[in-house]
């Protein structure tokens, strides 16, 4: 506990919180993170131990390299950085065979109409859709996709990079945060970085707050830490555990702020990783991602192998298959993906892989419940609606959901946690 009373408060020490108190620190305030669990990084993690080598159970690439905060920060703290882009070696296949060069052809000629059509639905310099006037709609829908290929192109934007089906996620929201300008993958591991960007900061862990009061001059947050107050507050829990009450907001959250909360739920993700036994490789280079061509209701399962030379298979699968999934526990996921592997090289390449594979459990993790934020159609301005600042700064939202731009990741959060905390301390300011 600190010896005084801080200016400000931070409300979760995962990227978002971090960034914030960072930001307070640098500009000289009193500042304290309260965490309910007992490391820093949220949603950023990385395992060591189970697979004897480092493992991102949540974030893996740092995307929009271009623009993303984390990319300088990195590089300051001598992290290697890897060109994941130039480094993927990707093939697809049709059941067990690599597809032909025509049956390529066309799938890159379908991802290409896909997006030509997301961007034509909701044209750049205005990603509420004010230009052309449209409504929002499904991004199934703004897609229109066709074809053989069209359920593995809506596995891809909606299961895994929406963590929803594409028919639930508005088409607005997704394009307003469609990610290019390149990605990064951190040698050692994502989560990695994030808890070394916490190293130093005051943070107080197996501290959840239960209760916060903010409605007078100052904020009183709540837990079974006791009571601890302060002048502003930056809180950066999820929306699954905002809409869900979590914390008990005294006096309660504008019905605007809560129904935002409530318009970007979580999405699910599973992730496995399987560590491979001797020199097998399938035939494949470091770096691999085989995509599988899937009919209709098919799950679609994004699989990487190899990174880094490193004998690891990861495969994640997301949306609906993935929460049922991980409800019926790690030895289904894990029999589901050995299905997978052994669907695209044969059942004998199962035989490789090392028994007790890692899993992940963010639907099931209490400060979490979710892996990322997407808006549900029609609203797309939920996100700006769960930013603006309340009590004239004094209480800030944070976190992935509240980014426009970088929504969903971890630049995103960063981001967030950076303006939310400028906010705060202006109010201070005032
Ligand atoms: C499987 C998976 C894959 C992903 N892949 C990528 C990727 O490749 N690239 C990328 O950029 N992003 C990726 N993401 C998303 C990224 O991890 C998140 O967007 C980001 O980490 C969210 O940061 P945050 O600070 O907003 O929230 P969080 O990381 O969730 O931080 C919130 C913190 O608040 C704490 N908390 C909750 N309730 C309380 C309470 N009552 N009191 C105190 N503390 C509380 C939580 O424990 C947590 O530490 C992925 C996520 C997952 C799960």
């Amino acid at each position: 506990m600190p010896d005084s009373l801080p200016d400000l408060l931070v409300i979760g020490a995962g990227a978002a919180g971090i960034a914030a108190a960072r930001t307070a620190m640098e500009a000289g305030r009193g500042v304290l993170v309260l965490e309910a669990r007992g490391r820093p990084g949220g949603r950023a993690l990385t395992d060591t131990a189970r697979l004897g080598l480092p493992y991102d159970l949540g974030a893996t690439w740092l995307h929009q390299a271009v623009t993303n905060p984390l990319v300088p920060l990195a590089e300051g703290l001598g992290v290697t950085l890897h060109d994941s882009d130039a480094l993927r070696r990707e093939r697809s296949q049709i059941g067990a065979r690599p597809v032909t060069p025509a049956e390529d052809a066309a799938y890159s000629a379908a991802w290409a109409e896909a997006e030509a059509r997301i961007a034509a639905a909701a044209p750049d310099g205005a990603p509420d859709g004010a230009a052309n006037g449209a409504p929002d709609c499904s991004l199934a829908e703004g897609m229109g996709a066709t074809g053989p290929w069209a359920p593995t192109i809506e596995g891809w934007q909606g299961d895994i990079i929406s963590a929803a089906p594409a028919s639930r996620v508005s088409l607005r929201d997704f394009h307003a945060n469609a990610l290019d300008g390149g990605n990064r993958l951190p040698e050692g591991g994502f989560g990695a970085l994030v808890a070394r960007l916490a190293e130093g900061l005051p943070i107080l862990f197996d501290a959840p707050v239960t209760r916060l009061a903010w409605g007078g001059r100052e904020a009183v947050a709540e837990g079974p830490f006791g009571t601890i107050r302060a002048r502003a507050v930056v809180v950066t829990i999820p929306t699954s555990l905002l809409a869900g009450g979590a914390i008990r907001f005294d006096p309660p959250l504008p019905a605007e702020t809560m129904q935002a909360a409530h318009d970007l739920p979580l999405g699910q993700v599973v992730k496995l990783g399987f560590r491979v036994e001797g020199e097998e490789r399938f035939g494949l280079p470091p770096f691999s991602s085989v995509d599988r061509q899937i009919a209709p209701g098919e799950p679609l399962v994004a699989m990487s192998l190899f990174p880094f030379g490193r004998p690891v298979i990861s495969c994640h699968v997301g949306g609906d298959a993935a929460q049922v999934l991980e409800a019926e526990g790690d030895a289904a996921v894990e029999a589901f993906m050995r299905g997978e592997i052994a669907a695209r090289f044969g059942a004998d390449a199962c035989k490789v892989l090392r028994e007790r594979p890692i899993v992940s459990e963010w639907g099931r993790d209490r400060w979490s419940r979710g892996v990322y934020s997407y808006a549900r159609i029609g609203r797309a301005d939920a996100r700006a609606t769960l930013a603006r600042p309340l009590a004239g700064g004094r209480l800030c939202l944070a976190g992935e959901a509240t980014d426009v731009g970088m929504a969903g990741t971890v630049g995103g959060a960063w981001r967030s946690g950076v303006g939310a905390m400028r906010s705060a301390m202006a109010a201070l300011a005032g």
